[in-house]
């Protein structure tokens, strides 16, 4: 393959040079820069009233932001916290906010996928992980079948074999471990100390335990970080054979997250060497067996996000790619953002504001979107080049009546310059984003999004 891009991957001074731009992740489109605090309570419950009558499957999403020390590169909504009486707080208040949810979309809608994210879930003890269960339990229509997707995100520094069984137990089959890389310079200079035998560890024990996917989140771009450092963590990785491994890129972005300015003081990767580590663990990962899933992801080839991404069906939401059974996610907790068809709903991000709303009896809405017909077809476009890596022309004309060519002549001179640098393919069918194209993912989407001249410096960069 002699085209540009090929050329770059090689040269990743001369990528960076053309490509490197801030820009969106996509977890959702419109991102959540474009909510409104025009979207109240009252437009949220009409959304749910729709939800309620829905025959298909529901997810649900839960927020515990709590997290025992800090990590200097988090950019979660979290709450550093020591005090026991915290976590008992917080969940008298979501217990209020799944039973005022549960009142409204009822108890008919199967809950075939259920996340834990964070903050750290882990940092709720037993009895208290035991009783939200049971809430959620009784206040939804919990799926008990094999095809149910039930995933928790743990922090290894805070779990035993105890805590995996009791969550088995509780019907959780699914577990992700924030990994992040297993070098002691760079855990100690993002202040994340975790060793590779604990990890290890802990990976054979859910194995035991039988969960049907363990998954590992890596990032690339830390402080300290080489070519030499990660390619000694993907050793270690590859050893433990987890089921999916994300492999995030990490957005300095002190002016925002002031703790990052704690990292400061160490050598931090710059563009064309966190390029060198994301192609190299790409190389790695690929011959260890793993298939390349949309921008980051690595699976194994029987991974079930692997099977939909060949039949074009995978998705993407606000905790990575999914198979998502459901168009409605609804999210409960502190920041939780909900996603119900054709809107999105973001709670209150401080626990003041969350709790006060529920001591008045209200869902804890903060701001959200309703999509119009344009922000659904562009959202659709975006999600099939981010997650499935092609746009099927015929597929979007029945779905949305949408001609592309003629829809989008503006960008058909833009896309023959990805095309010439063999980042895309366009024919008559399809747009296709190429191998080497994954790359730039993030800049291919950026050409379907009319809300970025809005938010100019305010995303991190796509390189
Ligand atoms: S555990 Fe996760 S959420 Fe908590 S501080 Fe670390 S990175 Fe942030």
């Amino acid at each position: 393959m002699s085209t540009a891009i090929a050329r770059d991957a090689d040269d990743p001074a001369a990528l960076v040079r053309r490509y490197a731009v801030q820009g969106p992740r996509y977890t959702s489109y419109p991102t959540a820069l474009n909510f409104s605090e025009a979207f109240t309570e009252q437009h949220y419950l009409r959304f749910l009233a729709e939800a309620h009558n829905s025959p298909s499957p529901l997810s649900l999403y839960v927020h515990i932001p709590f997290c025992s020390s800090l990590c200097y590169y988090c950019a979660c909504n979290k709450v550093i916290s020591k005090d026991p009486q915290a976590s008992r707080r917080y969940l008298n208040y979501l217990q209020r906010e799944l039973q005022m949810l549960s009142q409204r979309v009822g108890l008919s809608r199967r809950v075939t996928q259920l996340h834990f994210g964070g903050g750290t879930p882990n940092y709720l003890d037993k009895a208290e992980m035991t009783e939200l269960v049971h809430q959620l339990a009784s206040h939804f229509n919990l799926d008990d079948s094999a095809e149910r997707e039930f995933s928790i995100e743990l922090d290894p520094r805070c779990v035993d074999a105890d805590y995996l069984a009791l969550l088995k137990g509780l019907g959780f089959n699914r577990v992700s471990f924030g990994v992040q890389d297993t070098n002691a310079e760079v855990q100690r200079a993002i202040n994340r100390l975790q060793s590779v035998e604990m990890i290890t560890e802990l990976i054979a024990l859910a194995r035991q335990f039988n969960f049907r996917s363990i998954s590992v989140d890596l990032i690339y771009g830390l402080p300290l970080q080489t070519v030499s450092s990660f390619s000694e963590t993907l050793d270690s990785l590859i050893a433990m054979a987890p089921d999916r491994i994300a492999l995030y890129h990490y957005a300095h972005m002190p002016a925002r997250f002031k703790w990052q300015k704690s990292m400061d003081r160490y050598v931090m990767p710059d563009s064309e060497e966190k390029l060198r580590i994301f192609a190299l663990a790409g190389r790695r990962l690929r011959a260890a067996g793993y298939c390349h899933i949309g921008m980051d992801h690595f699976v194994k080839p029987d991974d079930e996000l692997a099977r939909y991404q060949r039949q074009g069906r995978l998705q993407r939401n606000f905790q990575g790619y999914s198979t998502c059974h459901s168009a409605d996610v609804l999210a409960m907790g502190v920041s939780a953002i909900s996603s119900l068809n054709s809107c999105y709903v973001q709670n209150h991000k401080s626990l003041e504001d969350y709790y006060r709303a529920l001591d008045q009896g209200h869902l804890p809405v903060a701001r959200g979107l309703e999509l119009t017909a344009e922000d659904q077809l562009r959202r659709y476009i975006i999600m099939q080049l981010a997650c499935n890596l092609r746009l099927n022309f015929s597929e979007l004309r029945s779905r949305y009546q949408v001609n592309f060519q003629s829809k989008f002549a503006d960008l058909l001179v833009p896309l023959q310059t990805f095309a010439r640098d063999g980042v895309v393919t366009l024919d008559e069918e399809a747009l296709r984003v190429t191998d080497s194209g994954r790359l730039l993912l993030r800049n291919i989407c950026m050409l379907f999004d009319d809300s970025l001249p809005s938010h100019q410096g305010a995303y991190s960069n796509t390189l």
